[in-house]
């Protein structure tokens, strides 16, 4: 597995976000959470980060165990992330906001940021315009383009579909599905359940900090049980 997360524990303060949650991502997958709000899929992903400690467990990457280890330090290992709120530099153009993704790379990034612009031609057509002023479907975009210039082995992505008018939801998955097939193994957070399942290869069920399922997606598009909490489903 390139990724395991193994009974971590995580808390807010007193209050415990994850209570002892096991999974992991394979080299080439797509993975991803489901669970209502709260039930731990943000704070899952920012652990894995390092943006949150841990209290107890483990995380191991690429066959490191990278639990204790700064940040920064895990996005030069290969841990990429597009974080929810995409969090880009207003004032910069794309163009820069993308080359800040690559601002640890000692190699020369133009291959990653030609294929950004192939992945996404809207920003390529927007490469100079500040960040801050384009859309809100084109600010995600630009963050997973700039989480994809620091050649991540992994891409955490949180909600991508969040607040994207629906034609854009249907193109961001078909993105995220070309990203994978491109070689990047993909740990994807969503609302948006039956989108995410129909890209997956696998799925875990989130409830109040624990994995309550975890199942090859097709299979839970299919399980009753998910379809009536999850999917609107009958
Ligand atoms: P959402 O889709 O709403 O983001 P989620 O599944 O991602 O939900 P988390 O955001 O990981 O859930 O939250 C898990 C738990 O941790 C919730 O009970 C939440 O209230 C709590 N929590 C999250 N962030 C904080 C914080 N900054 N301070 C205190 N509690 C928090």
């Amino acid at each position: 597995m390139l990724l395991e997360i193994e009974d971590i524990h995580v808390h807010y303060g007193k209050i415990a976000a994850l209570k002892g949650i096991t999974a992991s991502v394979g080299q080439g997958e797509i993975v991803t959470l489901i669970g209502a709000n709260g039930a731990g899929k943000t704070t899952t992903l920012k652990t894995i980060s390092g943006l949150r400690p841990l209290t107890s467990g483990a995380i191991r990457f690429d066959g490191a165990d990278i639990s204790a280890m700064r940040g920064h330090k895990r996005v030069l290992a290969g841990i990429g992330q597009a974080p929810e709120g995409r969090g880009i530099f207003p004032g910069m153009t794309v163009e820069e906001n993308l080359q800040m993704g690559a601002y640890a790379r000692k190699d020369d990034p133009s291959k990653e940021l030609a294929e950004v612009y192939e992945l996404f031609p809207r920003l390529a057509e927007r490469k100079s315009q500040a960040g801050g002023t384009m859309s809100g479907g084109e600010q995600q975009m630009l963050a997973i383009g700039r989480a994809l210039m620091a050649k991540p082995k992994v891409l955490l992505l949180d909600e991508p579909s969040m607040g994207l008018a629906p034609m854009l939801v249907q193109q961001i998955f078909t993105i995220i599905q070309e990203i994978n097939r491109r070689g990047v193994t993909v740990l994807l957070v969503e609302q948006n359940a039956q989108q995410a399942l129909q890209i997956a290869h696998r799925a875990y069920v989130l409830e109040t900090g624990r994995v309550v399922k975890s199942a090859p997606a097709a299979d839970l598009l299919d399980d009753p049980e998910v379809r009536a909490a999850y999917l609107g489903g009958d």
